[in-house]
């Protein structure tokens, strides 16, 4: 059976309006299921963490706003206008390449593998996307990408390229990479998983920086619990592709309430 569009709005407005919205999505594979009905809302300049058992579907919430997945049921907002929709004549209907396009410009994404262009150097890789996609003059690339490398602490190493540089440097450069392209949104896959627990920090210090300095909203996924603790504002524990129980961090790895919850946490600590 075909879905009632008319249940979603076209467009979300008003100054409650959230920056990402998953209204009743479903995902799933097969027989798999992999996303439940998912209902969840991301506040303008939020810090929201994902945490829960491999396979309880956090990567595939990241993957879908980045446009890598179709879902099967339901409508993601992106900044007030459907990401997975589009409205023609009126209604909903499903996204083209051309409206996936264009909405992946207010998403900026890091990854566990950071994916530096190798035949750049760091500030090459900063200035790319900004002046072949945004469009911007070298000169003021150069000059943007010049200001987040020095807020990543990696302005003396701009003109070397990613193979002289450590695991957590090149992170670093990635973040910034992703920031020059001045995203709304700004999306953190298990950044520190391929890393040696020395550089972590530099990382997650990098990552603290832009929750107390710049007011993005933000989404990450991490199996850190210390670090998303302390940085998030809302932690929501995935459990079977729905939100088994989420809250301020404080309450939810102080206090949780479901039984699911506690076993999770207790196992990872
Ligand atoms: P998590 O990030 O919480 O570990 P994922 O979102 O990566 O979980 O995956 C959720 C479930 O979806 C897993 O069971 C995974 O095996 C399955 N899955 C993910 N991608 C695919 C795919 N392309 N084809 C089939 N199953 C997939």
């Amino acid at each position: 059976m075909s879905e009632d569009m008319t249940a979603f709005p076209l467009r979300l407005e008003g100054e409650n309006a959230p920056m990402v919205r998953f209204m009743n999505v479903s995902k799933s594979y097969g027989e798999l299921t992999v996303l439940d009905q998912l209902n969840l809302d991301v506040e303008p300049g939020e810090m929201m963490t994902i945490i829960g058992p491999s396979g309880s579907g956090k990567t595939t919430v990241l993957r879908m706003l980045m446009t890598l997945e179709t879902i099967n049921k339901g409508v993601i907002y992106v900044d007030g206008e459907p990401l997975t929709h589009m409205v023609k004549n009126g209604v909903l209907v499903p996204a083209n390449k051309v409206h996936f396009r264009r909405m992946r410009a207010k998403i900026g994404m890091c990854f566990q593998h950071f994916n530096l262009f190798p035949h750049m150097t760091a500030l090459q890789n900063c200035m790319e996307g900004p002046v072949q996609v945004l469009g911007l003059t070298k000169e003021s690339a150069r000059q943007r990408a010049e200001e987040l490398l020095e807020m990543v602490g990696m302005s003396d190493k701009r003109d070397h390229h990613p193979s002289r540089l450590s695991g957590g440097q090149q992170q670093r450069v990635a973040i910034a990479r992703a920031l020059a392209m001045r995203p709304k949104v700004m999306l953190f896959d298990e950044v520190t998983s391929a890393l040696d627990p020395e550089v972590i920090n530099e990382v997650t210090g990098v990552i603290r920086k832009l929750v107390g300095e710049h007011h993005l909203t933000m989404m990450m996924v991490t199996h850190q619990m210390g670090f998303a603790r302390d940085i998030s504002d809302r932690v929501c524990f995935f459990y079977g592709g729905k939100i088994e129980e989420q809250g301020a961090p404080t309450d939810l790895f102080g206090s949780p309430k479901k039984q699911r919850t506690k076993q999770f946490l207790s196992a990872v600590k």
